[in-house]
């Protein structure tokens, strides 16, 4: 079933990180071609009665858009959508948590590949490792579900497996280990640098022993969970690079254009902008929207790359 939607609500981002949006490869979207907040909840509106019932906000970085606590407001007041929830680099949710609970916002994943200041700024492009720190000890106060996103490459940051398995020692957090895949050919060489998640599980069974299936842990997603015996915390795979969840996979993206994919690695998309701006028919763009989910599963992960695409713009 087709019941989840990951909005990419705008292609900008306070943070360079080498893999996805690297200093020397910006290039924004003119702010008229980005959809507005009123746009978005119509589309949520429209999805909502083809079936989605949970939604994500992530970007670029979704706390860049100014008061993105308006859109999780409008989208909240859609009945059907029990869900709702963002993902985020965490350098302003400090500030924004607490504010963004009471829009109706449910959980977040906060992104962070490492805990040692000096790397993070190598891999980001900035000094602001302090106040992620701190946005996710606010945001363990704040909000029932809360995880961490983890890539790791060889020679940049694989020696903090450990360190990231002891988080889930000491907080109820899910750390969640992400494989790399590369979206546009100038991240080919990071592609040979990505740590399968098969070895992150056998470093972290050396260490703390057999880890154990834990399914009650709450996810959309493809993610496979287990969790140190006797800690709070878990521990997710997200093994991206074996494109072997295709067959269960539940989701459509919305960029933050307006285009509507079924899936990452189609290149095939329908412009859902350009219908509402041009007066396009409710019954009609459903009647897209519904042909496009009843293709979804057509689509499935080619084994190489079809297309380049910025993560930043169609969300990642
Ligand atoms: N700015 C927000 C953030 O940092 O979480 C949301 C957007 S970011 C594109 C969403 C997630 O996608 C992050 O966890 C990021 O690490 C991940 N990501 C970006 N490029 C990726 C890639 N090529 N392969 C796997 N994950 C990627």
């Amino acid at each position: 079933m087709v019941d989840y939607l990951r909005i990419s609500v705008t292609d900008r981002c306070n943070l360079r990180c080498i893999y996805c949006l690297p200093r020397g490869m910006e290039s924004f979207l003119p702010h008229r071609e980005i959809l507005s907040y009123e746009e978005i909840a119509d589309i949520v509106k429209i999805l909502s009665e083809c079936g989605i019932r949970k939604v994500r906000l992530t970007g670029g970085e979704p706390l860049v858009r100014r008061e993105i606590e308006s859109l999780v407001k409008l989208i909240n007041l859609i009945p059907s959508i029990s869900e709702l929830s963002m993902t985020t680099n965490g350098i302003l949710l400090g500030e924004k948590a607490v504010i963004l609970k009471e829009a109706g916002l449910d959980r977040v994943n906060i992104s962070l590949n490492t805990i040692k200041e000096d790397r993070y700024e190598k891999i980001t492009g900035y000094n602001n490792f302090r106040d992620v720190w701190n946005s996710i000890s606010v945001a363990l106060k704040t909000f029932k579900v809360v995880k961490l996103n983890t890539i790791l490459f060889k020679g940049i940051n694989d020696d903090e497996i450990i360190d990231f398995a002891k988080i889930t020692l000491k907080f109820n957090l899910g750390v969640r280990f992400i494989e790399y895949f590369s979206t546009q050919d100038e991240f080919l060489s990071l592609q040979n640098k990505f740590v399968p998640n098969k070895i992150v599980k056998e470093v972290i069974e050396k260490r703390f022993g057999r880890l154990l299936p834990a399914d009650d842990v709450m996810g959309n997603g493809p993610a496979v969970n287990y969790r140190i015996p006797e800690t709070k915390g878990s521990i997710g795979f997200i093994n991206s690079n074996e494109g072997s969840f295709c067959d269960r996979c539940n989701r459509l993206r919305l960029s933050s254009v307006g285009k509507l994919y079924p899936c990452l690695f189609s290149p095939f998309n329908i412009d859902l902008k350009e219908m509402l701006r041009g007066g396009v028919e409710r019954s009609e763009i459903m009647k897209v929207i519904n042909n496009l989910i009843s293709k979804k599963h057509n689509y499935s992960r080619p084994i190489k790359r079809e297309y380049e695409f910025a993560m930043n713009r169609i969300g990642g």
